[in-house]
């Protein structure tokens, strides 16, 4: 069949763009990434092998060769992995799959200093378009496994990409680079050398678990005993085939002889991820069950965290130093799922398949075993290194949060370590432990307030009362915190209590007495203005009462003990659920001016058509007060406009 040219997605053209003019300094890690999309295909090709064994057929060996050429200026990289077939090009290589491009690029468009954009591509992982950065040309040729035509790609990364059906004897990938022009000032190395090739490998790829081999020609000569060349004796050319990497396990190796370097070049292998990560968790678990964890924390949240995306790469299970599978979601809850790294089992057996992965009891238990490591090991960082963490914190936060209610069993360790802004420092996090500490005598609960926006939750009047009485609130201001407050309800003994829901009472047992029964008199004092005032605005509130918690405001709205809150409602409505609309109680302030003219007015007359007027004030400002949106912004203006009228 003819050459077919195709256009990059639009997503795709602007990231080539970006590899082309490229911000990236280490141009090195292009070898890395191709020897990473070579491996994790031959990990496909294990996998799929196991149940279908003619995957495999006709194949001795997996592995990864390398060649260079300096006639050519070409380098070939050659693995027989899984291989794709055209549809799979197209979609795999000509399409960027990863939810979030967008966004990304924007940030990337946004920053205009070179190193904050290195920093973001660097979190991206652009994978198989790096090969941009040193050549101007790349060739890719590849052949499915258990399929049998070929299918040739070719692009110079200009905006378009050729393809062709070709022939491959086997199954596999080829990807031949034309490089540029060898630039040392530009980091751009003459990539067809050995040397170079072999440093690569040994710095980025010295674990890789399949062997990544080249051709090397020396020149041999006949020796004797003693290593002089015999007399007579011819030099001669031979080509050798040789393993440059050394394959070792990473996580099996004494930890004093890895170095860091290799630690972190084995997470970036795994992840994709091209920083450098935040931290790594390590264990070798005896006992009943017996496996090693290498686990990592990237530095950075990825892109794809809350799109559950598929380009996800999680923890991989080995069993004995064989690799099973990627991804194994069995041994890590999800609001773990940024956690990255290997599992090796010395228990399980070699052809467990995903099916059994969900019901088998021994993984249950080793994924146990693995979150109560991981939430250990962040239990010590926030000790040992606390601006460390806060930065984990910030990155993960929101995530580990969907743990309070996802995971009952280690609730109480999430909480211990969660952090959360609070009106003691709105700028700063605070553990609900520092929190306790700080409480003054008198307060039993901690209290909380959720909302979209931190800074609204901090201004809105709900929390004055709190305030006089020197009280903390947390601010909660993450989607997830209107699911977990729903089912959390203690800390240490502590009760934790909604600032915007419910009746509050505050202070010492006697403080509180007092005010039931000053609140008491003052109901009846209020009760047919009250009474008046719900009937006027039934269509917006069940309920019209007197507040504890306000100061120095008239009217706050809050929520019914066991209603939904109107963030939980908007995002039930976001994704697709039914949800009610709930009506909240619209709670006044007998002690503010306000109050004490409109009840006057009403003990003159009930029916004057400014009360109702006076009312709807009232609701729109207790709303426009927590930053919430009024039903009928125009009709509220008015009002407004005509009081000031009045008043001028
Ligand atoms: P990433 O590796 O981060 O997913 P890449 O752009 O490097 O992104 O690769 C995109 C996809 O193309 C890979 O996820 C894989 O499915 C496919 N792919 C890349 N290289 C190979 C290869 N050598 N063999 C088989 N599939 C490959």
């Amino acid at each position: 069949m003819s050459v077919e040219t195709f256009e990059f997605k639009t997503e795709a053209r602007q990231l080539l763009d970006l590899m082309i003019h490229s911000v990236y300094s280490n141009k090195d890690i292009f070898l890395r990434e191709l020897i990473s999309n070579a491996s994790d295909a031959l990990d496909k090709r294990r996998f799929e092998g196991i149940k279908d064994p003619a995957i495999l057929e006709g194949e001795p060996e997996l592995r990864i060769m390398l060649s260079g050429d300096s006639q050519a200026r070409t380098l070939t990289i050659t693995d027989n992995g899984i291989g794709m077939n055209r549809d799979e090009v197209i979609d795999l290589i000509g399409t960027i799959a990863k939810s979030g491009t967008k966004e990304f690029l924007d940030r990337v468009k946004k920053s205009k200093d070179a190193t904050t954009s290195a920093e973001l591509i660097g979190q991206f992982g652009v994978g198989f378009y790096s090969t941009f950065m040193v050549a101007d040309r790349v060739t890719l040729l590849s052949r499915r496994a258990g399929e049998t035509g070929a299918v040739r790609w070719e692009s110079s990364g200009d905006g378009t990409y050729t393809l062709e059906d070709a022939e491959r004897d086997t199954p596999g990938t080829t990807v031949t680079l034309h490089l540029k022009e060898t630039d040392h000032e530009d980091g751009m190395k003459d990539y067809t050398e050995e040397w170079v090739i072999r440093g690569i490998v040994k710095q980025y790829s010295d674990f890789v678990a399949y062997p990544i081999q080249m051709e090397i020609a020396r020149t041999e000569i006949e020796r004797d005993d003693d290593g002089k060349p015999l007399e007579g004796a011819e030099e001669r050319k031979v080509i050798k085939t040789e393993t440059l990497n050394s394959m070792k396990a990473i996580w099996l190796r004494k930890r004093n002889e890895v170095t860091e370097d290799e630690y972190n070049e084995f997470y970036k292998h795994i992840s994709h991820d091209w920083n450098e990560p935040l931290t790594r968790i390590q264990a070798k678990i005896e006992g009943i069950l017996e496996y090693s964890i290498l686990l990592y924390v990237p530095a950075k949240a990825p892109f794809d965290l809350f799109y559950g995306s598929a380009t996800h790469r999680g923890v991989q299970l080995y069993v004995k130093r064989v690799f099973i599978m990627d991804n194994c979601k069995e041994l890590l809850p999800n609001y773990l799922r940024f956690v990255k790294g290997v599992v090796d089992s010395e228990d399980l057996s070699l052809n467990i398949s995903r099916e059994i992965l969900q019901q088998d009891r021994q993984i249950q238990r080793m994924g146990k075993g693995i979150v109560g490591k991981v939430l250990n090991h962040l239990k010590d960082l926030k000790k040992s290194e606390n601006e460390l963490y806060v930065g984990f914190w910030g990155e993960f936060g929101r995530v580990l949060k969907e743990g309070l209610f996802e995971d009952r069993d280690n609730r109480e360790a999430l909480l211990d370590i969660a952090l959360f802004y609070s009106t003691h420092d709105p700028e700063v996090f605070t553990s609900l432990q520092d929190y306790i500490d700080r409480m003054p005598e008198g307060q039993e609960a901690i209290y909380y307030m959720t909302g979209e926006d931190r800074k609204r939750i901090e201004g809105s009047p709900h929390l004055e009362s709190f305030r006089a009485k020197g009280y903390e609130v947390l601010l909660l201001d993450e989607p997830v915190d209107e699911v977990w407050t729903q089912s959390v309800f203690e800390f240490q003994g502590k009760k934790l209590v909604s600032a915007g829901r419910g009746a509050v009472e505050l202070g010492t047992e006697e403080e509180k007495k007092e005010a039931e029964k000053t609140r008491k008199s003052k109901e009846k004092e209020f009760a047919s203005l009250l009474e008046f005032l719900k009937s006027k605005l039934s269509e917006n509130v069940k309920e019209v009462r007197l507040s504890n918690r306000l100061t120095a405001s008239a009217a706050c709205l809050v929520t019914d003990t066991h209603d939904l809150s109107p963030q939980m409602e908007q995002m039930m409505r976001a994704m697709g659920q039914e949800a009610p609309v709930t009506k909240r109680i619209l709670e006044l302030n007998p002690d503010h001016a306000i109050l004490q003219k409109l009840h006057e007015r009403f003990d003159v007359n009930q029916d004057d058509p400014a009360l109702l007027e006076q009312a709807e004030l009232l609701y729109g400002q207790a709303l426009l007060a927590e930053g919430g949106v009024l039903p009928d912004p125009g009709r509220f203006s008015k009002l407004v406009a005509e009081l000031m009228v009045k008043s001028l």
